[in-house]
């Protein structure tokens, strides 16, 4: 891996100044990037999807355990650096962009993510989740957090629900941010997202996460005057004949209502 003063000299010769853009925080910190490659789960079978490899930090051990890597970069002077010094299936484009395609098994993606797209980018797996298996990342703390929260807790929010219906996101452990170059301003953590769960396809997934987003919206009120105002039921009686039927009793809060307990209201 490239030590502090490799990343700086190869950034000069490629005339690169790191995009706060594109998220450009590389990592030098030998130690996590041992605890990264160590943790993902990765036979010679796998073929992994690399988002962003930047100069490479993740990208040499990653060939060494899978079958193929294939890189998406959209920095074009990284790909030119990437495309003299690593044997890789690279590619120069927007992940948001690539098409999921021609894939004959199901992908391990990894990334060390750029934090502002961390979202759609999520959206983007989530949309293409028949070609996923897992999903690890590093993403910005809070964010990983929020995927991962529990009902009852802060940091429980619809996209805890949007996260924990398509996959199982965790923890696996923090990055301070000290372990990238340029120091970003926020801390990290490196999350696993299992993508393997069955989801009912009975179920109506527009209709769920409209019911969650406007529960949310209104996170102090109670959950029947929460949806009695979001313009999804027909009145608080219909609103009060659903959550009767789901179990959930009309004065809890919308924070404290499991996503299984949420689906019981489309089902
Ligand atoms: N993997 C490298 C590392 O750990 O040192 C770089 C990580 S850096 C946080 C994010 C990387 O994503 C950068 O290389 C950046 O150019 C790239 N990137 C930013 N936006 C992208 C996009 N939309 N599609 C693909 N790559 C992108």
């Amino acid at each position: 891996m490239l030590k502090l003063t490799e990343v700086k000299s190869i950034l000069r010769e490629y005339n690169i100044h790191p995009s706060k853009r594109l998220g450009q925080n590389f990592l030098i910190d030998q130690n996590i990037k041992n605890k990264i490659v160590e943790s993902i789960k990765i036979s010679r079978e796998d073929e992994v999807l690399e988002i962003g490899p930047g100069l490479g930090a993740l990208t040499e051990d990653l060939c060494k355990k899978a079958k193929k890597v294939i890189a998406v970069e959209k920095d074009k002077r990284l790909y030119a650096f990437l495309l003299n010094n690593a044997y890789i299936d690279l590619i120069n484009n927007d992940i948001l962009k690539y098409e999921f395609k021609d894939i004959s098994s199901k992908l391990i993606i990894v990334g060390n993510l750029p934090y502002s797209i961390s979202s759609p980018i999520l959206s983007k797996l989530i949309d293409n989740r028949t070609y996923v298996r897992s999903i690890y990342v590093t993403v910005q703390i809070e964010f990983g957090e929020r995927l991962a929260a529990l009902p009852g807790t802060k940091d429980y929010s619809s996209l805890s629900c949007y996260a924990q219906f398509y996959g199982e996101p965790k923890i696996l452990f923090k990055i301070p941010r000290g372990a990238f170059f340029p120091v970003p301003k926020v801390d990290s953590c490196f999350l696993k997202i299992g993508m393997e769960k069955q989801i009912d396809s009975s179920i109506d997934q527009r209709l769920l996460f409209k019911i969650i987003r406007s529960s949310f919206e209104k996170r102090r009120k109670t959950i029947l005057n929460s949806l009695a105002s979001s313009g999804i039921f027909k009145s608080k009686e219909e609103v009060l004949i659903c959550l009767a039927k789901a179990g959930i009793s009309p004065d809890r809060r919308p924070e404290t209502i499991s996503l299984e307990e949420f689906t019981r209201l489309v089902i």
